[in-house]
């Protein structure tokens, strides 16, 4: 940074910088440095290009409801823009781009319109921010990442002034299968087994009951893995296989965390070595009440670091539950350093309109963690089939969630899915063939 933004405090400027280097990718050029953000015409001589900024994080602007965008947007090459407009004009060497694609990138990035939007009817009965509601949903551009769009424009922006720089290679970085353990075994307490009974399943119950772990009809981690080997094979190193744990403490519950389960329970213990001997590593799954009480995150990681002997840094909230500044804030407190809960559950997609890891910034104040990666999900198993959210067949879904893959791949994006373990047992749904489908995709 070699001037001051005006109206904009020191600290808005260091998110911005980050924003620029997120978007033209510079990892070893210096070209982000290149990109100016100002509207004082005479700084735009030190820059390639110059990005005018719309007021978005002006002071007493910022946070109020009329930073929030209006529909219809404005869109460049085919990209809607969330703030400014649509025009490029050139100035001596310097391209000067009205799209306040900086602002635009931070509404998605930062979740500013889950932060500033604090109306109930956009929340469902979990306190959860609707996808439906998005900005992204009804401008209808959720099943696009357009963070990545705007960095595209950016770096053939910088190319046109005469700047060299790449794009990234149309391949997938990373892929994260997820799987939260809600549920790890059917029927194996007592109280499971009357459970079983009252819904009719006396038998089935019994059976799992007295079964060996392994032969538990919710131990699906051997078929899980098996696919996941698979894509091993076809993306050495590019491949992990997470499984978040429930670690709820005393009485620290609500309902919806219900049924809990206890580390120290033998057939527990068995699934918790199972996954440890094969290759699954272990993360956090936060509870719902945690999601209540940010401050209880701290205790649950540190009893599932106690009860396995890991060093447990990652992440997902039970219901991918409400995500406010305090809850991320619990979570660094509690010593994680990567979180997997973005993603909407009513609709697949990009909710934070990347496809690559970021560090959180906090909308509150503006300010980057340097300690808190947020690695986005393009989809949940039931976000696609259930019958309250996108009800899709399977057949539907796996095309829905190709297409997702397929601009995950273009921007050389990380691809994250969830899969419960216990959702290729129950109801009428193929999640399996879902399953499969999708990895064989990823495996192209
Ligand atoms: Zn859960």
């Amino acid at each position: 940074m070699t001037q001051r933004l005006e109206k904009v405090t020191d600290t808005f400027a260091n998110t911005i910088r980050y924003i620029i280097r997120h978007l033209t990718g510079c990892t070893d050029s210096h070209a982000d440095e290149k990109v100016g953000y100002t509207s004082d015409e005479r700084q735009w001589q030190n820059y390639k290009v110059v990005i005018c900024p719309s007021g978005f994080f002006d002071d007493g602007t910022y946070g109020t409801a009329q930073s929030l965008p209006t529909l219809p947007l404005k869109s460049i090459d085919g990209t809607p823009v969330i703030y400014g407009d649509d025009t490029i004009t050139r100035q001596g060497d310097t391209l000067i781009v009205k799209a306040d694609i900086i602002a635009s990138a931070y509404f998605m990035m930062a979740r500013y319109e889950e932060y500033a939007d604090t109306s109930d009817e956009k929340r469902d009965c979990h306190g959860r921010f609707i996808g439906k509601e998005s900005l992204a949903y009804k401008a209808g551009f959720l099943d696009r990442p357009i963070v990545e769009e705007y960095g595209r424009l950016l770096r053939k922006w910088l190319r046109e002034a005469g700047e060299q720089i790449d794009e990234p290679r149309a391949e997938i970085s990373h892929c994260y299968i997820t799987h939260d353990l809600d549920m790890p075994l059917y029927s194996k307490t007592m109280r499971g087994v009357i459970g079983a009974a009252r819904r009719g399943n006396a038998i089935e119950g019994i059976r799992n009951f007295m079964a060996a772990t392994e032969k538990n009809k919710y131990f699906t981690f051997p078929m899980l893995k098996g696919e996941c080997d698979k894509l091993r094979n076809a993306h050495e190193g590019k491949v992990s296989e997470i499984v978040f744990v429930k670690s709820t403490v005393n009485g620290n519950i609500e309902k919806e965390d219900l049924p809990t389960y206890n580390l120290q329970d033998r057939h527990i213990k068995e699934v918790i070595e199972y996954l440890k001997d094969n290759g699954f590593e272990i993360g956090l799954h936060t509870s719902y009440y945690s999601g209540k009480h940010p401050h209880n995150a701290h205790e649950e990681a540190s009893k599932l670091r106690l009860e396995t002997g890991l060093d447990v840094t990652k992440n997902r909230y039970h219901y991918l539950r409400t995500l406010r500044p305090q809850d991320y804030q619990s979570l660094v407190d509690a010593g994680i350093t990567d979180d997997f809960t973005l993603g909407y559950a009513d609709v697949a997609g990009f909710r934070t309109g990347t496809c690559r890891k970021y560090r959180w910034i906090n909308p509150e104040n503006g300010e980057v963690a340097q300690n808190l990666w947020i690695h986005p999900m393009i989809m949940m198993d039931c976000t696609v089939g259930d019958k309250k959210y996108m009800a899709l067949s399977e057949n539907e879904g796996l095309d829905t969630v190709k297409k997702l893959i397929d601009q995950t791949r273009q921007h050389n994006g990380e691809a994250t899915i969830l899969f419960h373990n216990n959702v290729f047992c129950d109801g009428s749904y193929d999640y399996e063939k879902l399953y499969k489908g999708i990895i064989a995709e990823l495996r192209k």
